[in-house]
């Protein structure tokens, strides 16, 4: 398909982008052809007229687990029983596999046009990338991790990573990725929140030096970078020492960090989605222990500190919303950028920018997406007013264009209770 976008302002996802009127996005099958003055002919294409709303890059989300939907849950559950249970038969499996599908599509719906998965259920992320990239069905662009790796009573372990033991087990995961043409490798080095059981240790070590480094090494060996869970300022330590590419959440920053951060060229990612809602909401709301809101308010305080620290020290930060936690749901994304706006005090422009070409530079694929430019992939979205002005806006996009493939009408069914609690801390 050709399609000419006329009439509508471009925010083209670099860091001093102003919105730019009088230009036509010209696209070709899955690129942006040129954007060319307007009063061009436009034989030939079809035309997109956006009455003066606005378009720019994809959203792309660096921290996704496609296998949760986010909403508010009454108690804890045992993740590793569910995992257990839902691929113990082929007809649960199934279920499992269209869920996650479901979910990337959502995600699309919302404006995010690529996801960066960072634990997900046995091979599916691979596979839905795999189908979607194959033209099968509409989906985002997946940079993949399948499942991470963790310890016994470790992050997740059993339900979005596997249980690795021993070195050897924990390469041989990293086989199996390369096997499934991963795309990097997830570690779970701490705990996080809901891990743990006292106040003050919600990142508590959890996989022993020895073990990172050396699926750090393989991995290296093997092609990969390697993204890491860890919540506490000793896990963030011990994890740039022994090779971690990028640290997910973050940590409370000292001197050490910064100088560690900078020397592996490493960069964080920061998520403040998952921790608001045990950090800030009351705790009847929550559901959350008095233990998990003092731990999510340490969690919470630490992700923003670091991500501050990274800032002001040319470290660079990617953002993700942790989609699958409570209360953070596959079609939030945007609330990501406004908490990052509100609580580390970028602009919204940069925000913006994070969520687009920073990430897209991040998850390597800079040269293919992230910015609206010539030669670039037409991953596109539509608002109906300036999200510099107010990054709101991107709560109903509406537009999405994914690889110059056209949804219309991007619909996403909202959850009101998860909406009527989040929106106070917008
Ligand atoms: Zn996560």
């Amino acid at each position: 398909m050709r399609y000419a976008i006329i009439n509508g302002y471009i925010l083209d996802g670099t860091e001093n982008m102003e919105p730019l009127q009088g230009k036509v996005i010209l696209i070709d099958g899955k690129k942006i052809m040129d954007i060319v003055d307007e009063g061009i002919s436009l034989n030939g294409y079809d035309v997109i007229d956006l009455n003066g709303q606005y378009v720019m890059p994809g959203l792309i989300n660096m921290h996704v687990h496609l296998a949760g939907n986010g909403k508010p849950q009454k108690k804890q559950r045992d993740n590793t029983k569910l995992v257990n249970l839902l691929f113990s038969n082929p007809v649960t499996a199934a279920v499992a596999y269209r869920m996650v599908r479901n979910y990337a599509q959502i995600a699309l719906m919302s404006g995010q046009t690529t996801i960066r998965t960072v634990g997900g259920l046995k091979d599916l992320d691979t596979r839905v990338r795999d189908e979607i990239n194959a033209g099968k069905y509409a989906g985002p662009r997946i940079i993949a991790s399948n499942e991470g790796i963790s310890v016994p009573h470790g992050h997740m372990a059993g339900s979005v990573a596997i249980t690795a033991e021993t070195i050897e087990q924990a390469k041989e995961h990293i086989d199996y990725l390369k096997e499934k043409k991963a795309d990097f490798v997830k570690l779970m080095i701490t705990g996080g929140v809901l891990d743990a059981k006292a106040k003050g240790v919600p990142g508590e070590m959890k996989m022993k030096p020895e073990m990172i480094k050396a699926a750090c090494d393989y991995a290296h060996e093997k092609g990969f970078i390697v993204a890491a869970h860890v919540e506490s300022s000793e896990g963030v330590r011990i994890a740039l020492e022994n090779g971690v590419d990028s640290i997910e959440h973050g940590a409370m920053p000292d001197e050490e960090i910064i100088r560690l951060f900078k020397e592996r060229n490493a960069f964080v990612t920061t998520t403040l989605s998952p921790a608001l809602p045990y950090a800030l909401f009351d705790r009847s709301v929550s559901n959350a222990s008095e233990v998990e809101q003092y731990n999510g308010n340490m969690v919470f305080e630490g992700i923003i500190e670091c991500s501050k620290a990274a800032l002001a020290n040319g470290i660079p930060v990617a953002l993700g919303n942790d989609v699958g936690c409570p209360w953070v749901t596959q079609y939030d994304f945007w609330r990501e950028l406004c908490y990052f706006h509100k609580y580390t005090g970028v602009s919204n422009r940069f925000a913006l920018h994070t969520a687009t070409q920073i990430n897209a530079r991040l998850a390597g694929i800079g040269d293919i997406t992230g910015t609206v430019e010539k030669g670039k992939c037409a991953d596109l979205i539509v608002t109906e007013s300036n999200p510099l002005d107010d990054l709101k806006t991107l709560r109903n996009v509406k537009m999405v264009m994914a690889k110059g493939k056209l949804i219309a009408n991007p619909k996403v069914r909202r959850n009101q209770t998860v909406d009527r609690e989040l929106d106070q801390y917008l």
